[in-house]
């Protein structure tokens, strides 16, 4: 084998020509001066058309190799521009990176793996990249896999969800495939637009073949999918439903958290140090403060309490029947979903005139809230859409979020989150042939 291939080898790249290598041992740097080979010179970089030369450009150009070995590498080569027929004057094609990209694509694939797999920090070190580079090069690798697979090719029942970050500032339309169990679609905003772009890729054609389409109760989708996917159910997303619900029993215990402040005000302050054995007992404070903590025993569900939660659940069984009342109805919703079908419906009847006369305003409001959306209820606990999907998703991708916060766009964010969860992950470099 002739030096130049094993170079090649090394520094992973192909129908390139090493000319020849050098190691700068001030900066601890090797430098490969690379060539194209004949047959990928003087084309596009964007189409790969063969096209005429246009000028030297910007002169020789250096692009990240992956270490060789703990030693940084580069490889550097004139950087010509072409005139494209298509494109106009633009940089020639290099084999060894993408369009545009300081870094070879064996460094962006191996980046963008690690992205999916590790954490930040360990991306950010392995690498000696900044955490922004990293978000450059996951949306160049996730616009390669675009080009390569359609990832919206035999779509029948879908779910639309609206996902915010912490502050609620930015948001990300989401699609995800019932039946494949993948993150199919992703896009910033949340409104008619942005979903509309997405039945637009979808296509005429392909939107007549949805045959159900699931979604928290938001208007604005429904009205979408109503125009453009006539044919299909609407169901309307458990989890949502269900969220509503947590949202209501937080409403009813700060209710009587408050309540009970404002019997321990009345109650006076103690001295420091230990209270003398005789001193008057304090309910509104301790009410108060077991209430405060007893968010995660009223929220889990009841087979997943601890000892403890459980305990808590017990006492405001006894000291608190309206909080308890709240919670059981919050329950006795999540329970029509997990029977579903007739015997679901059932139970949402039995459910909604149970509320309807339960004596707590945030609870009436909710069954009516639910009255108005029963049709698409009745949809979702008929057709059996798997709700866990949705959650699992929504709880992935805000996971996600936290990991994306320091790219500088919502691309990134929406590239990490197809690589990571649409079922086409990246692959690491040079493992195709031998393993
Ligand atoms: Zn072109």
């Amino acid at each position: 084998m002739r030096g130049s291939r094993v170079w090649a080898g090394l520094l992973g790249v192909e129908h390139t020509t090493v000319e020849r290598v050098e190691f700068d041992e001030d900066a601890g740097l090797l430098v490969a001066h690379v060539r194209p080979s004949r047959s990928r010179r003087g084309r596009c970089g964007r189409c790969g058309r063969k096209s005429p030369g246009y000028d030297v450009g910007a002169g020789r150009r250096r692009w990240r190799a992956l270490d060789l070995g703990t030693v940084r590498a580069v490889l550097e080569a004139d950087a010509p521009r072409v005139r494209c027929q298509e494109h106009g004057v633009t940089v020639a094609l290099v084999p060894w990176a993408r369009h545009g990209a300081g870094h070879t694509r064996f460094f962006d694939d191996q980046a963008a793996w690690l992205a999916v797999a590790c954490s930040k920090s360990a991306v950010v070190a392995l690498m000696r990249i900044a955490w922004r580079t990293v978000g450059a090069i996951i949306t160049r690798v996730c616009a390669d896999i675009d080009a390569s697979v359609d990832r919206l090719a035999g779509l029948r029942r879908i779910g639309i969800d609206e996902i915010s970050d912490k502050k609620g500032h930015r948001y990300l339309t989401v699609v995800v495939d019932h039946d494949s169990r993948r993150l199919v679609w992703a896009a910033p905003g949340r409104d008619k637009a942005t979903l509309g772009t997405f039945f637009d890729a979808l296509g005429p054609e392909r939107c007549a073949q949805i045959t159900h389409v699931s979604a928290d109760a938001a208007d604005w989708i429904a009205d979408v999918v109503a125009t453009r996917c006539p044919q299909a159910v609407r169901c309307a997303d458990a989890f949502h439903v269900v969220a509503w619900a947590t949202e209501a029993l937080d409403v009813v215990r700060r209710e009587v958290w408050n309540e009970a402040r404002v019997l321990a005000r009345t109650e006076g302050r103690r001295t420091v140090g230990r209270p003398r054995a005789d001193a008057p007992a304090r309910p509104g404070h301790e009410r108060a403060r077991a209430l405060k903590h007893a968010r995660y025993a009223l929220w889990k569900n009841p087979e997943d309490l601890t000892e403890k939660q459980a305990a808590k659940l017990a006492w405001i069984a006894q000291t608190s029947p309206k909080l308890y009342r709240a919670y059981l109805l919050k329950e006795g919703l999540r329970y029509v979903f997990k029977v579903k079908g007739d015997e679901g419906r059932q139970a949402l009847d039995r459910w909604l005139a149970w509320a309807a006369r339960c004596r707590i305003p945030v609870f009436v409001t909710l069954g009516q809230r639910i009255r108005k959306h029963r049709a698409t209820i009745d949809a979702t606990l008929e057709h059996n859409l798997s709700n866990a999907l949705i959650e699992s998703t929504n709880t992935k991708i805000r996971l996600l979020q936290r990991v994306a916060f320091g790219f500088a766009d919502a691309h990134a964010l929406i590239a990490l989150a197809m690589l990571a969860l649409s079922g086409h992950k990246p692959a690491l470099p040079g493992r195709t042939t031998h393993g």
